[in-house]
């Protein structure tokens, strides 16, 4: 039978692209069944009613499997953290639904009649404790990596100082990065001020000692500037915030780590980072437990990782909060992050599932073989093989070391920090632009955030030594990089073309 649209292609694309109606049978509330809906959730209508139980227990369904040490208390017994919670704040939507929400579930102080009448147990019964022993929030200001941009740390400090009596308020710097002082404060390991030499593949480490001292921004400033793309500066920015939370976390013995990444941000994330080369840790997008050394433990969790950002406006709008905005740095829309975020958010609006199915998904896929450390730049699990893979998909050649990436005798021996970086973070630092960032050619001196400057933890001194390292037959070779006429390259990859 052949239908009248048949060859008006037109029609046909037209049927079968034919948007889904927003919501699927009545808009009466599919909870309590007797309410007009405010708010259409994946096809689903809630009412205004019924829509903060809802967030809630989206929210505890996350949360508390990983409160308790031993995650298997957590259903029977009272809730109970090892240590204290910090709550990152930014200053924008999700950690502004965040905060909000983990203060209404977990620290609102009792009031009289709970207290007198409501409470099963009592006050002093176990259940009825604080799941925290202190609670902070940390809030990190990158103003000062950018000229012309506005500071906002005096404004979020007095706005949550007014909300938030009871709560320890932290300001950080971005620049705290490349800040000794910090350092010291939050109880890091000895070291030196360090520099990495973006010239070479290899990135070999050179200390500042011989070189004028720079201060924390001029040391911020300047790793910016000499990041390769803009991309690459997206992903710096965003590690430098998030490692600078976990020392935090570490310094104010805290167990958890709360980040306000909501199901949009989480799903943007994840495929801007798989698409940047960081498919090893896509768990840790979700859900990390931070190990840097045998006493410490820090669970990374985003309570919100299943409400949409739809959702936290509602919760925003519905409750009068105050949400301040982040600040974006110039040109951050020109990156791999942005466009994948306009890709998703054009993409959900027709299509209100896309962001939940990329974040289950990638729930599924699992690194194939164990982490052998941390990296040392993001202190996420650092994949086995970067080298190997790295040598596999470009050309190389044994021989003798030259001048150029091996150090003369009179010179000490080169460390290279390549052997410590994960594959995402390797990428980042080498990543080609023929323009640079700035049209210039980049500068080729990367100063190293404080916790990379510390001697390498969990491997072998002898990794990473001058360039040198065992190939598969355990001899030691040399990979450069240079130019060569088409004519030898096609003799190099003849055995690889199809005639
Ligand atoms: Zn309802
Ligand atoms: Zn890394």
């Amino acid at each position: 039978m052949v239908s009248e649209s048949c060859g008006n292609p037109s029609v046909e694309s037209e049927a079968i692209m034919t948007r889904r109606p927003k919501h699927d049978k009545s808009k009466i509330c599919i909870k309590c069944k007797v309410n007009t809906g405010a708010i259409v959730i994946r096809h689903a209508v809630y009412c205004k009613e019924c829509f903060p139980a809802l967030l809630n227990s989206k929210i505890r369904r996350i949360l508390e499997p990983h409160i308790n040490a031993k995650p298997e208390l957590s259903r029977k017994k009272s809730l109970k953290a090892s240590g204290n919670l910090l709550v990152a704040f930014s200053g924008g939507l999700g950690s502004t639904v965040l905060l909000d929400l983990i203060s209404r579930i977990y620290l609102s102080p009792w009031t009289e009649e709970e207290v007198e009448g409501n409470l099963k147990g009592g006050k002093d019964h176990p259940r009825n404790q604080p799941v925290w022993k202190s609670v902070s929030i940390c809030y990190v200001e990158i103003a000062s990596g950018f000229p012309g941009m506005t500071d906002k740390t005096m404004k979020i400090q007095q706005i949550l100082r007014e909300k938030y009596k009871t709560l320890e308020f932290i300001s950080l710097r971005l620049e705290d990065a490349f800040d000794m002082s910090w350092w010291d404060k939050v109880g890091g390991k000895a070291a030196l001020d360090a520099n990495a030499d973006l010239t070479n593949d290899e990135l070999f480490i050179s200390s500042t000692l011989t070189t004028p001292t720079l201060n924390p921004v001029e040391r911020l400033r300047s790793y910016i500037s000499a990041l390769p793309t803009h991309t690459a500066i997206e992903n710096a920015i965003h590690t430098l915030i998030r490692v600078l939370l976990l020392y935090t976390a570490r310094s104010t013995q805290s167990s958890h780590l709360l980040l306000g990444t909501s199901l949009t941000s989480l799903s943007i994330r994840l495929i801007s980072s798989i698409s940047q080369g960081g498919g090893f840790s896509v768990w840790e997008e979700a859900y990390e437990e931070w190990k840097p050394d045998s006493t410490t433990a820090i669970r990374v969790i985003r309570p919100l990782q299943e409400v949409t950002t739809k959702e936290c406006s509602m919760w925003a709008w519905w409750n009068g909060l105050l949400v301040v905005g982040q600040e974006k740095y110039p040109r951050a829309k020109e990156g791999i992050y942005a466009l994948t975020k306009d890709f998703i958010i054009g993409l959900e609006r027709d299509y209100p599932s896309t962001v939940s199915t990329i974040a289950r998904t990638c729930s599924k896929l699992a690194p194939k073989v164990e982490a052998v450390g941390l990296c040392i730049f993001c202190e996420r699990p650092l994949q086995p093989g970067v080298q190997l893979w790295k040598s596999r998909i470009s050309l190389r050649e044994t021989g003798q070391p030259t001048t150029a990436s091996r150090s003369s005798d009179s010179s000490p021996v080169l460390q290279s920090l390549t052997p410590y970086l994960c594959y995402s973070c390797h990428t980042m630092l080498t990543s080609r632009n023929s323009k640079g960032v700035s049209g210039n050619p980049a500068s080729p001196s990367l100063p190293l955030p404080v916790w990379a400057s510390i001697h390498p933890r969990g491997l072998s001194d002898d990794v990473g030594r001058s360039g040198m390292q065992p190939d598969l037959n355990g001899n030691e070779e040399l990979w450069l990089r240079r130019k060569i006429d088409p004519d030898e390259m096609k003799v190099v990859i003849g055995d690889f073309l199809l005639e």
